[in-house]
């Protein structure tokens, strides 16, 4: 055997593909940056998604509808989660080919009593969702997105700071020239989570003199609403900015939320592109990921085993025989070497920025605690699978030993007797308002999951 034959090297795509396959992927890459604009919030994420199912023959699923071989199936839960499935020609005991990905992403959510107004300026309270660092959304441009549910049963969407022509909102930072003190502190403590308070106005109504008052008969014009109603509403802060090329080269995509909207439109696509695939197919996006996968849209819900009982039922078919030959693709973001942070990583074990889908066999921390560990049998196939399709990956980890840790969504799919492996995007500045991948790995993952369904 030769020296290359006998060691295993990690190598670019640019190395190992062709110029069509970089070429593909940076075509594939349009599509991405599409739905990356029209998909900032989970419920955003759900109505972009039906909306390409659609186009693709996909109908809608009730719970308790009759299911057959051929369907092209989606099942919309509360407008926050999809679960999307393709029912094969083999029997339905031979498993599922599931794939998972979360469509919610860091944020700044509104306290459900947000506004008020003190020193000239109306501000809303807000409440951070997900793991922020908090000097990272201060001074940056904001767009607000959400619902308004009122009593009289209307649901508002609310959307402004998209299109160029809106206002935009914003939260205050401290000038270096007053800053000496917070300068001193910690990261994590120069701003607190009761300073994000975003700006929304300053102007006061005219017969109050009230800046409070003249922002609510501002929403009441737009929307027909009034303060109440934003006791019943969802809406958040995210990042105003959209997805855009980085580089010279346009080789890297900067965008907000690549986590983990970067592995939620391979796993979707793939599966709307698998037209022939024997197996049955089921692609989830999730809700609530970033604060642990609670409440019925997250991965913790009962709902998917709701779903593969349907499924059996139908198609006649024992649920314990399903689940235990079913196979998982746990997709999720995994963090990027970066030479600038190089302290936090272990080169040998840490994906490479453009090396490919990155396997991650376990999470967790302080000894793989609170990890789902996907065994050496799964990737062994999993590897064959990848082999068929020329798939570039590599397999990698979060930081080094000790360092931090993070978890995903593998554990709570694994729980239920499936095989289940993390797949991902490596990602530089994971969990910063703008985030950056490589178009090569995003279009390795898409093929992985291509891959998968099909064999
Ligand atoms: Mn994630
Ligand atoms: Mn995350």
């Amino acid at each position: 055997m030769s020296k290359s034959e006998l060691i295993y090297e990690k190598k670019t795509v640019y190395e190992l593909a062709s110029a069509e396959t970089v070429k593909a992927a940076f075509d594939y890459a349009q599509g991405y940056k599409k739905y990356l604009d029209t998909s900032k919030t989970e419920r955003e994420a759900v109505k972009e998604s039906i909306a390409m199912a659609e186009k693709f023959g996909f109908c809608e699923y009730k719970l308790g509808d009759e299911i057959k071989v051929g369907d092209r199936l989606y099942y919309n839960n509360r407008g926050r989660n999809l679960f999307l499935f393709t029912v094969g020609s083999e029997s339905i005991n031979e498993g599922i080919r599931l794939t998972v990905a979360h469509i919610d992403a860091p944020r700044i959510d509104l306290k459900q009593c947000p506004l008020y107004d003190d020193g000239g300026m109306a501000f809303f309270k807000t409440h951070y969702y997900g793991g922020i660092r908090k000097y990272q959304w201060v001074a940056t441009p904001l767009a607000l997105h959400g619902v308004i549910a009122t009593a009289d049963g209307r649901l508002i969407d609310v959307c402004i700071g998209e299109d160029e022509n809106d206002p935009l909102f914003y939260i205050n930072d401290l000038l270096p020239h007053l800053g000496q003190e917070q300068s001193k502190l910690p990261l994590s403590e120069g701003i607190k989570g009761e300073q994000l308070n975003i700006l929304v106005g300053s102007m006061p109504d005219s017969e109050e003199n009230s800046i409070k008052l003249n922002v609510l008969k501002l929403l009441n014009e737009k929307y027909g609403i009034k303060e109440d109603d934003l006791l019943s509403a969802e809406l958040c802060a995210v990042p105003a900015a959209k997805a855009r090329d980085i580089g010279f080269d346009r080789s890297l995509i900067g965008s907000y939320g690549h986590d983990d909207r970067v592995c939620a439109y391979p796993i979707l696509t793939a599966l709307l592109d698998s037209l022939d695939s024997k197996h049955t197919s089921m692609c989830i996006l999730a809700d609530k990921e970033e604060t642990g996968s609670d409440g019925p849209g997250g991965m913790q819900s009962e709902l998917i085993l709701d779903i593969i009982n349907e499924l059996a039922r139908c198609l006649g078919g024992n649920p314990a025989v399903i689940r235990a030959n079913s196979k998982c693709l746990s997709a999720d973001v995994s963090a990027a070497f970066d030479p600038n942070f190089s302290e936090v990583f272990e080169k040998r074990n840490t994906p490479l920025l453009s090396c490919g889908a990155v396997f991650t066999k376990f999470t967790g921390s302080r000894g793989k605690s609170g990890t789902n560990d996907a065994s050496a049998e799964y990737i062994g196939w999993l590897r064959s699978v990848l082999a068929k399709d020329n798939v570039i990956w590599q397999s990698g980890e979060l930081g080094k030993v000790d360092c931090g840790g993070g978890g995903t969504v593998a554990k709570y799919i694994s729980k239920h007797n499936i095989d289940t492996i993390d797949l991902g995007v490596p990602v530089i500045s994971m969990h910063a308002p703008y985030e950056v991948v490589s178009k090569v790995d995003v279009y390795e993952t898409y093929r992985a999951c291509v891959a998968f369904y099909r064999y």
